[in-house]
């Protein structure tokens, strides 16, 4: 059994409560280490360096937030997070610069609004993710927020489930477009159409997820009723418990367990699992559409309702915006506001005749919903900044690329860019049109080795899925905007009609691709391109 594992045998991860709440009275020094493993169950991790500051990220399943909650996140980040807070791609917020003795304060406050932050990371379910206009879109078959809220009920603090291999992370989802990504979660339930009856319910994906071995989740030919969802999720998530690894900390995720077993052996065990055989036949409705956000001003399926999705760059917001979104949701929409798990925030159900008012009064608090869309498809992880696995820093380089592009580059088609400090993958690189894993290089004549991304391209989601593969290895950090630079410009000179920057990295093989890169001409001349660099002159 590896070290966490024996961990979870001597105290189950849920019951380390009580010890926070002592800690905070007997400071950071009295913490057995033993139980900064544990903090995980409650959202709670040691931020780098570890000297006394935590992270946390809380729960908001389906990201689904209200005024009240808002604006409690709001003083939280102003009084204890200096200032920030992440939307992060499990559809929550996170925050940094915590102290022990804060964190039983800030966790009663969060209650008091609704919010929990048990089971935000360690080995447990995770929060539950949806599409940001669950409940909202004009095609979607059903709304599936009762679901994810029965789930999330069912699974909140319940100790049958509080000791799995790994993480878990679940995903809901009725929107035609399936932007919550369902093929790379542990499980997930995706609305269809029953085969015969044509009644709505939802099918199953499960064991996908990405980290160092990416999988996509292959979808188990079993549709469920409504009321059934909790009983598929308590199947595959006690198959995982009973089944799933626990030798290996990086061979224990559930999809290595399908690796072994396969579809069809896993369905015979769900069958076992729930007791009943659920029903076949219906169709995998993985969407043909690849991009998935809802940012800018879109119309609900509700009449004289618009949504407004929020490009958040790298999902950092100040707290003093989280204040002026609530109050904006509160005044021009019905006082709810969603998070994206492309690190977006969204502004759903204002009228028609408010949607102008809500638009001048979030640019003046600093929001951003058209631009450039490498701005709306710029995700980054945490980074060196605060995470203990990373490699480089991220936010503020991704930030540095995605200037330099909005003054370089005209570029009209959907792009995702997928920036992670580590091979981890938090921020999905693999799935990416341009993924850019976080490493170290060594550059001729200089001792140290410098920060650097490896250039991954052409992962696409839906029925076409693919991962990204490595194009070019260890790019030095600073030069990457350069070589993404070259990528979007042979784009633009070479698009076939009406082609999707996808298409065209699909079209080019790895050697083609390298050349648009043009990664050794950049590194020869590294000064003549940092002085035509607005941003790096800024
Ligand atoms: Fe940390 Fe790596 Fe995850 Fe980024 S991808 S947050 S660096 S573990």
């Amino acid at each position: 059994m590896n070290k966490v594992e024996v961990l979870k045998q001597e105290k189950d991860g849920l019951d380390v409560w009580a010890d926070i709440e002592r800690y905070a009275k007997t400071g950071f020094e009295s913490i057995d280490p033993g139980d900064f493993d544990r903090f995980k169950w409650y959202g709670v991790y040691q931020q780098l360096p570890k000297v006394g500051h935590f992270m946390m990220r809380l729960k908001l399943p389906g990201g689904l937030a209200n005024v009240e909650q808002l604006r409690e996140i709001a003083d939280i980040t102003d009084q204890y997070a200096r200032g920030f807070a992440d939307v992060t791609t499990r559809q929550t917020f996170q925050w940094h610069w915590l102290t022990i003795q804060d964190i039983p304060e800030i966790v009663a406050r969060l209650n008091r609004v609704g919010i929990t932050t048990m089971g935000a990371c360690g080995d447990i379910p995770r929060n539950i993710v949806s599409c940001p206009v669950s409940g909202l879109h004009p095609d979607e078959l059903i709304d599936p927020r009762p679901a994810i809220l029965a789930i999330h009920e069912h699974l909140k603090g319940n100790k049958e489930f509080s000791n799995l291999p790994r993480k878990y992370k679940l995903s809901v989802t009725a929107c035609p477009e399936q932007c919550c990504q369902p093929e790379i979660h542990d499980f997930s339930l995706v609305a269809v159409r029953h085969p015969e009856t044509g009644e709505v319910g939802y099918g199953l994906r499960a064991a996908g997820g990405l980290s160092t071995q990416p999988h996509f989740a292959p979808w188990l030919d079993a549709w469920f009723t409504p009321d059934q969802v909790v009983d598929a999720t308590r199947a595959v998530t006690a198959i995982f418990r009973d089944h799933g690894y626990r030798a290996k900390r990086t061979h224990a995720r559930l999809k290595f367990l399908m690796a072994d077993w396969g579809p069809e052996k896993f369905r015979e065990v769900l069958v076992e699992y729930l007791g009943y055989d659920p029903v076949r036949g219906a169709a995998d409705n993985a969407p043909g559409n690849i991009y998935r956000d809802h940012v800018g001003v879109h119309r609900q399926q509700q009449r004289g309702l618009n949504w407004i999705g929020l490009s958040i760059l790298t999902g950092r917001v100040q707290g003093d915006q989280i204040r002026s979104l609530a109050d904006i949701a509160e005044r021009y929409g019905n006082g709810e506001v969603r998070t994206s798990h492309m690190q977006n925030l969204l502004l759903p159900n204002v009228p028609d005749e408010n949607v102008d008012l809500a638009l001048e009064a979030l640019k003046e608090a600093g929001f951003e919903w058209g631009g450039h869309s490498v701005r709306r498809g710029a995700i980054a992880c945490t980074g060196i900044e605060f995470c203990n696995l990373a490699i480089t820093e991220t936010k503020a380089r991704m930030t540095n690329i995605v200037t330099h592009l909005e003054n370089r580059v005209e570029f009209d088609r959907n792009i995702r860019i997928n920036m992670n400090g580590c091979p981890n993958s938090c921020a999905q690189h693999h799935v990416g049109d341009i993924g850019l894993q976080g490493c170290k290089a060594r550059i001729p004549g200089q001792t140290e080795q410098v920060e650097a991304y490896d250039i991954h391209l052409g992962g696409t989601l839906g029925q076409n899925r693919t991962f990204t593969r490595a194009i070019h290895r260890k790019v030095p950090a600073d030069k990457v905007k350069y070589a993404i630079e070259n990528l979007l410009n042979a784009f633009n000179a070479q698009k076939q009609d009406g082609e999707e920057f996808y298409e065209f990295i699909r079209r080019h093989d790895d050697a083609q691709l390298d050349d648009f890169l043009g990664v050794e001409t950049i590194i020869g001349a590294p000064e003549t391109r940092d002085a035509r660099d607005p941003a790096a002159k800024a």
